[in-house]
């Protein structure tokens, strides 16, 4: 591993020394309360003044319209592959969803929702999921409950640059590893979700931006705790919330406010994932990312070494180097064999 200095670099661009420093310092004595966030009784006002300053700075951070609603639910991304469709599946008589395939957690949510209504896939089936073929090709059903993509794809490394169009039908996005790091207009969604893990905090809360006029449509047999109506009606409070996970969610977007915003993490995660790419491209084939340049994710870079179907000794050898230079979790996901990203 040759340590690139525009990599080296990256060091900067991390909230973790803040924000866990941050969380380190009130761990045992939240605001002169004499408890930590977790001892808090999720009813008390300081737990209150918690989740209404996360949602309040998401708002600020995203130009969230008022007429979208912020739910904090748990269930992490997974669990909103099964709770969209319960939710949304009933806005039209089709029962049906038009779903963009274009990496595994997208063909995920579309096996999910499969289970209570009809799935058009719009995309051609495929397990390549390099690119993301021209919208003029995709076959939309206008009479569509909704229409569902993953924004970026956080095994396969798909990313849109774009919101992609449609006729009307209620667009749904799984942000969960790119939000906040690229400027969206929030009214052009019915939807969008992220669990936090990836980029605002830790595992265990899951964040849903809802337009308001698509809430209360769900089917009977959805859980309560995933009944969007239910959860707003009682502002995420519905039962316990994974509390230590919002106030650690809401350092997060305190910390990316005073950093200057969204633009200011699009900047780094463009300046970031060029570093990655720019050695990959002009490696003469030593480094290989599969994706067209048009979709390449700015947030998870898969490639392969040695060759496309990636040298095993070389991609070996390559993780233990990195490691020693604590680059650490670099081996790609389980299902895509052996990759680094
Ligand atoms: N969507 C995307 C884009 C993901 O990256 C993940 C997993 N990290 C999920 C959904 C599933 O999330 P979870 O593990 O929280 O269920």
């Amino acid at each position: 591993v040759v340590a690139d200095d525009r990599l080296i670099e990256r060091s900067k661009y991390y909230c973790k020394s803040e924000v866990l420093a941050q969380a380190q310092k009130e761990m045992v004595n939240y605001k002169s309360t004499g408890v930590s966030v977790m001892e808090l009784s999720h009813r008390s006002s300081d737990f209150t003044k918690i989740l209404t300053g996360a949602e309040n700075n998401l708002r600020k951070l995203l130009n969230i319209p008022n007429n979208y609603k912020v739910i904090f639910l748990q269930g992490g991304g997974t669990g909103q592959f099964s709770a969209l469709p319960l939710n949304l599946l009933a806005l039209k008589p089709s029962m049906s969803a038009d779903y963009v395939v274009t990496g595994s957690w997208s063909a995920k949510a579309a096996q999910e929702a499969a289970k209570y209504g009809k799935v058009n896939l719009v995309l051609p089936k495929t397990k390549k999921y390099t690119d993301i073929p021209d919208p003029s090709t995709w076959t939309l059903n206008p009479e569509a409950s909704y229409l569902y993509y993953c924004a970026n794809e956080t095994i396969h490394g798909v990313e849109f640059q774009h919101i992609p169009e449609f006729c009307g039908v209620p667009l749904i996005a799984d942000m969960s590893s790119n939000i906040l790091t690229r400027d969206i207009d929030v009214s052009k969604f019915g939807a969008i979700f992220a669990g936090a893990q990836k980029n605002i905090g830790c595992a265990g809360v899951t964040l849903v931006i809802i337009r308001e006029d698509l809430i209360g449509k769900a089917l009977p047999i959805c859980p309560i705790i995933f009944d969007f109506q239910v959860q707003v009606g009682n502002n995420s409070l519905y039962n316990t919330p994974p509390t230590y996970s919002i106030y650690i969610m809401g350092l997060v977007f305190e910390w990316i406010l005073e950093q200057g915003g969204v633009a200011k993490m699009e900047e780094w995660a463009i300046k970031k994932s060029s570093a990655v790419y720019d050695v990959i491209d002009s490696s003469n084939g030593f480094y290989v990312c599969p994706l067209d340049k048009g979709c390449r994710s700015r947030m998870n870079i898969p490639f392969r070494i040695g060759s496309a179907q990636g040298d095993e000794a070389l991609e070996k050898k390559f993780i233990q180097e990195a490691e020693n230079a604590k680059l650490i979790s670099l081996k790609g996901h389980r299902n895509v064999k052996r990759s680094v990203s």
